[in-house]
Order: structure tokens, then C-alpha cells, then sequence
């Protein structure tokens, strides 16, 4: 919950910015493994990124096993070269992700409420009256936001009224996490034969369980033999989008609002994204930067790309689990002729890194996008530029930025004081050449790391336009 910009008493033990988990405390299963490049990017202006790097495997191979045979072998160490500071898709397990991530959080001040639900909440046009239920006993508590991040149940959805479109595959699926007697191996292991798929990536940290109806065909398919298994679950899939991201003061994030297929790792990583992407609105609006037309952009931005991922690992997971004849047909005697290709050849392996890594999405039909320099246009990620001592990531923040790769106009750098803008200056270069950048071009960069206004002639008045018709403040605590 976001507390109300207006500083009012609260007789109640949970703040008005209660962070809360029906859960006693944090997870203890590994969940979701994958954590993306994107991510780490996003992670890198909060300084987060070299700790969750330190502590997980970087992936550098896929092995493609059809029945107890590897058939391809699908080099990753060098698909996101030149692309990203972080090149590579890294393992590191969720519950681990999610210890680092209440510790940053209580760093900064910020405790979650672990075994207390949200019961019931209302809203008007200033704010969210939450019903919090702790030990039996009810809190009644007033913010002027909620924010959903409960999970595919989501009882902020259900009780928003939004449908969640979409359906359930008929498939079981489990996972385990197991100690494997065969040595243990930082890559990943994955099986799309007839009988179904598998797959296997590495973890560090242990539980308990056991999984012995499936262990059989799953050494078989994995060519691995497990000794001991710490966590066993089966669970089925859903492919299911919200129609709505909002609805008054009330957001949904992360699953709450998409859920599909964990294939391709992108569950974890697209709420992470969610996050990010409605935090700095909801800051900016309670620190008085903007006003609150720009949390309208947050649907705007992410249901479409929940869309694209869902439809998408829809007809991937189709074609990997899929049992008629045809899909069958494709899988068993086409896929592995284009999978060998791929590993001897490293076809099409940067574009889908730049798929399966989210450096791919973009907001350009967002109202917070205008313009184009370059082949750089406005809802753009801003390319990485690095050269030398020069990487232009490195300068990000948590803030706002304005860019120019040459040399500033005197007018821009004017009113971008005015502004209380930081205006960063880079040396325009070949790297920034080829990443699609344009010399002497303005870039105006949001602080998640996105291009929102463009201009190829540092129109100053322009950029003014602009800010104003957002209602955009810029100060260094503004985000
Ligand atoms: C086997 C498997 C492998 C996966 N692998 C990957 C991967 O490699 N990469 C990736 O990106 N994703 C992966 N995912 C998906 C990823 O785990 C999910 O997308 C992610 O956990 C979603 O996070 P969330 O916070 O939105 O929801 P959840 O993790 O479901 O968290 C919701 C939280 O809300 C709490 N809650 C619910 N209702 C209430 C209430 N009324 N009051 C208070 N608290 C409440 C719950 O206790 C829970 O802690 C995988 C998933 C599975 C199952």
C-alpha cells in the first residue's frame, strides 16, 4: 500500500505504507531461476545487480536432449555480447532472490508484515481503506494506494471484478529441487521428446521432499541421476491475462495480473518489471513530482507486452507439450535438424536473447514516448553504449536524466537547469553509432532506463512542451 501524500495520524500497528504476506515469512522454494538481463539492468541504478550476480550461476549452455540422447548444444556466452552489461541469462533461485530483496528493503527502512491478509478494502477518489486480518483480529487501515501483488489468486483482482482472460492446460506439471548423484553442472539441461519435457537448471540451496513416481523418466530425460530430493510439487499452467491493470487506486503486479507458462523464465522477471515500472510513477506522485495522469501509463505500458509474452510462451509451450500428430511430427524429426543448425551455426541466437532477456520491450505507443534521433525512437530502451572507460549505464541512477552523445546546445543545457534536470554529456563515438544513437540528438531518459522524449535538433521548447504536458518535476528525490 502507498501512503497518502497528506501526512494524517494512524492510531493503527500497520503503517499506511504497510508492505504485508498472509505468509509467516518468506518463501523457502526455488521457484523461478531464470533472472534476465533486463533485470539485472533495472537492478544496476538501485546497486542491487552485483550482489544478485555474486550469488547465482552465470547459464553459458543449453544441452537438447531428445530421449537419453544430448543432440544439440547451444553455446549462451556469447548470444548477448555487446548488448547489455549483463550478456547472459543468470540462475539464481527465487527464494534466495526474495531473502536479498526483503533485506535491501528493511536496509531502507521498509519491514514486511509477514501473516497479515488483506480481508476486504474499498475505495474512493482519495484513497483505499484496507481491512488487514492478523491473528485473528481485523486492522482497519487508509493509504492512497493498493497494490496487488498477490499472486495468480489475486484477491485484489477478484474483488476489483476484472476478468482474467485466458485458460488452464490440461497437463500436470511438477518440479523438484534434488541433489543430483552425477556432478553438478552450472548449465542448463532440457528434453522436448515425445513423451513430454523436462527440464533442469541449477540451484545451490537446499529443502526437503521426495519424488519418486517421476525420478525414472526424468533421469532418463535429463541424463542425470538424482540423489536426494528437497522439494517435489506438481501444479498445473495457466495462460491468463487481465483485462484491466487498474482500476481507481488499485493496481495489479506481477502474476496477479499475467500468468503463463514457466517455460523461457519470464513470470519473475515481468512482475519485477511491473514493479519497477508503477514504483517511480507512485513516488513521483506521492513526492508531489507529477500528478496522477501518469499512473495511467502503467496499463498503457505493461498489459500490452503482458499480452505479447502470454500469446507467445502460449505457442511455445503448444508446440513443446503438444500431443497430436502434426506438433508431434515437428518436434521429434524437425526441431532437432533446426536445433543442431542453431548450435553449429549460432543462427538467430541474438535475437532471441534479446527476446527471452525483456531487452526487447519497448513503450512506444505510450503517452510518455515522443520522438526519434537515430534509429532511437521515444518508449525505447536506451541502447548500452560502451567504449573504452565510457558505458553509459554506469551513469544511470534511480533518477532522471537528459543525454546528448556530442555536444549540448547551450538553450538545452539552459533549460534543462531550469528543469532541475540532470543533463549528462557522452562523447559521441562509433560504439554509440552502432548502438543507434545520433550525434548531438537529446535523449531524454526515464529512471527505469527508458527513452521518453527525443529530439534530433535539442529543441529546448520542445522538451519543455513535453514536461509540461506530463506535469513532470524533476529534483534529485523525486523518484
Ligand atoms: C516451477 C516454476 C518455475 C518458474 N521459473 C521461472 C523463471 O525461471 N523465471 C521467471 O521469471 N519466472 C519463473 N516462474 C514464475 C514465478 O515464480 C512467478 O511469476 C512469480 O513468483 C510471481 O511473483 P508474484 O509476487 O507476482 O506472485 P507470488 O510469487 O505468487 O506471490 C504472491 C504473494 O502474495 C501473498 N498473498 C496472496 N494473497 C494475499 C492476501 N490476501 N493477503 C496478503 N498476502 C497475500 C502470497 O502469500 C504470496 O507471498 C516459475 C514458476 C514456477 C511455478
Amino acid at each position: 500500500m502507498v501512503p497518502e501524500p497528506s501526512a494524517r495520524a494512524y492510531s493503527t500497528r500497520f503503517g499506511p505504507e504497510a508492505l504485508v504476506d498472509k505468509k509467516p515469512g518468506p518463501s523457502e522454494e526455488s521457484r523461478a531461476i531464470a533472472v534476465q538481463a533486463r533485470t539485472l539492468e533495472l537492478y544496476q541504478g538501485l546497486g542491487l545487480t552485483e550482489e544478485v550476480v555474486a550469488g547465482g550461476y552465470r547459464i553459458e549452455t543449453v544441452h537438447i536432449r531428445e530421449g537419453e540422447q544430448e543432440i544439440a548444444r547451444i553455446d549462451l556466452k556469447s548470444a548477448g555480447t555487446g548488448r547489455s552489461p549483463f550478456p547472459f541469462a543468470l540462475a539464481y533461485p527465487q527464494d534466495a532472490h526474495e531473502r536479498l530483496l526483503i533485506q535491501k528493503l528493511e536496509d531502507a527502512g521498509v519491514k514486511v508484515e509477514w501473516g497479515v491478509s488483506l480481508a476486504d478494502f474499498t475505495q474512493d477518489e482519495t484513497g483505499v481503506t484496507v481491512e488487514l486480518e492478523h491473528d485473528g483480529k481485523r486492522t482497519s487501515v487508509t493509504a492512497a494506494f493498493l497494490c496487488g501483488c498477490d499472486g495468480g489468486h489475486s484477491q485484489v483482482r477478484h474483488a476489483l471484478g476484472i476478468p482474467f482472460v485466458g485458460d488452464t492446460y490440461a497437463q500436470v506439471f511438477y518440479v523438484a529441487d534434488a541433489i543430483l548423484a552425477t556432478q553438478f553442472s552450472t548449465d542448463i539441461y532440457a528434453n522436448i521428446g515425445s513423451a513430454g519435457i523436462a527440464l533442469a537448471m541449477p540451484k545451490s540451496e537446499l529443502s526437503e521432499l521426495s519424488m519418486d513416481d517421476v525420478r525414472p523418466s526424468a533421469e532418463a530425460a535429463l541424463g542425470v541421476r538424482v540423489e536426494h530430493t528437497n522439494w517435489f510439487a506438481t501444479y498445473r499452467i495457466h495462460h491468463r491475462v487481465a483485462d484491466k491493470f487498474r482500476v481507481g487506486r488499485c493496481f495489479l503486479v506481477g502474476d496477479a495480473g499475467h500468468l503463463h507458462s514457466p517455460a523461457g523464465g519470464q513470470g519473475m522477471n515481468t512482475g519485477i518489471g511491473d514493479a519497477f515500472n508503477l514504483a517511480w510513477k507512485l513516488a513521483m506522485v506521492y513526492k508531489g513530482a507529477s500528478d496522477e495522469s501518469i499512473l495511467s501509463t502503467y496499463e498503457a505500458e505493461r498489459r500490452p507486452f503482458a499480452l505479447t509474452l502470454v500469446a507467445t510462451t502460449d505457442r511455445v509451450f503448444r508446440f513443446i507439450a503438444g500431443s497430436d500428430w502434426l506438433t508431434r511430427f515437428l518436434r521429434i524429426w524437425v526441431a532437432p535438424w533446426i536445433l543442431r543448425l542453431v548450435a553449429a551455426t549460432g543462427l538467430g541466437q541474438s535475437a532471441a536473447f534479446n527476446t527471452v532477456s525483456q531487452l526487447r520491450i519497448q513503450y512506444r505507443t505510450s503517452p510518455f514516448s515522443q520522438g526519434k534521433a537515430g534509429r532511437v525512437v521515444g518508449g525505447d530502451r536506451l541502447p548500452w553504449v560502451h567504449e573504452g572507460d565510457l558505458d553509459n549505464f554506469a551513469k544511470l541512477g534511480s533518477g532522471w536524466q537528459l543525454h546528448v552523445y556530442g555536444t549540448p546546445e547551450p538553450d538545452l543545457a539552459d533549460e534543462a537547469e531550469s528543469l532541475g534536470l540532470e543533463l549528462v554529456q557522452f562523447p559521441f563515438s562509433a560504439a554509440a553509432a552502432q548502438a543507434g544513437l545520433a550525434q548531438d540528438a537529446a535523449y531524454l531518459v526515464r529512471p527505469d532506463g527508458y527513452v521518453s522524449w527525443v529530439s534530433a535538433a535539442q529543441n529546448e521548447e520542445e522538451l519543455r512542451g513535453f514536461v509540461d504536458r506530463l506535469s513532470l518535476r524533476f529534483s534529485p528525490d523525486a523518484t
